[in-house]
């Protein structure tokens, strides 16, 4: 019996990066899975097929804009009706844009705040009632370093990662009584897709060579000069699902390097 076994597990952004990895790590606890993203179709079913073969657990996708509030809903609603619960709600969908403030695209602003925070209000919103029916539940947000600390030319970034931390205070606190947590993980650079795509933009921004951009802008940040990997940030959450981690809530429990001690 794993840790999760008979729970059913949310996880927004999961066809890429961090939120498969926190799939995969739910999954070998035994919790289903609902797989939430974007993606070329057949790679997504592999990663949907290979979480069943590997864990021996059912997984569906769904595929939920995360700038679409009704779909963010009918999302937690496929994982009441096909498995008859939401345990752990996980809100890890994002993206990121990098500009100077004066040239910052109004959509690329709009679609930061949507994805990176107000897609974690809708599904939270729309998971608590049966997480409340239940007694129990568990909320983890993929926050970020720029959850506590900011950097030029990530102002939609930044501003939707530290509205995240203070979604997560707001909803601990609502949800202290009903055996429900929520807690945000704020990883400082872990090698991604996403870490990966903003590095031409970051050159250009800041006038750099792909080499510069990674020791002097990224591993500068993190005193360890090391990237996070995916497995240790899926390996906190995992330790936020269980009863040791019941006293846990309203936390944004740092895994950076040492990025935001400095
Ligand atoms: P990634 O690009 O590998 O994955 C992002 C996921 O979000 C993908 O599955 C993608 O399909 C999904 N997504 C994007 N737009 C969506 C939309 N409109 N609707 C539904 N899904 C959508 O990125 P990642 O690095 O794994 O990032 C995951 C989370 O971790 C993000 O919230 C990011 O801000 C956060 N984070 C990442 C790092 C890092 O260094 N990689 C550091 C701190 C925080």
């Amino acid at each position: 019996m794993g840790k999760l076994t008979g729970k059913t597990a949310v996880v927004t952004g999961s066809t890429s990066g961090i939120g498969l990895a926190y799939a995969r790590a739910m999954a070998k606890e035994g919790a289903n899975i609902v797989l939430n993203g974007m993606g070329k179709p057949e790679d997504i079913e592999k990663e949907r097929v290979g979480i069943e073969t590997d864990f021996k657990v059912k997984a569906v996708h769904s595929p939920a804009d995360m700038t679409k509030p009704a779909e963010i809903a009918a999302m937690v609603a496929l994982g009441e009706s096909t498995f008859g619960s939401v345990d752990v709600l996980v809100n890890n969908a994002g993206i990121q844009f990098v500009s100077p403030i004066e040239e910052f695209p109004i959509e690329k602003w709009d679609a930061i705040i949507a994805i990176n925070l107000s897609s974690a209000f809708h599904s939270i919103r729309a998971a608590v009632p049966g997480m409340k029916k239940r007694g129990w539940g568990r909320i983890i947000n993929t926050a970020s370093a720029h959850s506590l600390v900011a950097s030029p030319f990530k102002s939609a970034y930044v501003s939707a990662k530290h509205g995240i931390a203070g979604l997560t205070k707001t909803v601990a606190l609502e949800l202290a009584t009903f055996k429900i947590t929520c807690n945000c993980i704020s990883p400082g650079y872990v090698w991604t897709p996403l870490v990966e795509k903003q590095i031409p933009d970051t050159m250009k921004a800041r006038n750099m060579t792909k080499e510069q951009v990674i020791n002097d802008v990224l591993l500068d940040a993190q005193p360890t000069k090391e990237f996070v990997t995916v497995e240790q940030v899926a390996a906190l959450a995992l330790f936020l699902c269980g009863d040791d981690a019941s006293q846990i809530t309203g936390a944004n429990l740092s895994i950076d390097g040492g990025w935001t001690a400095e």
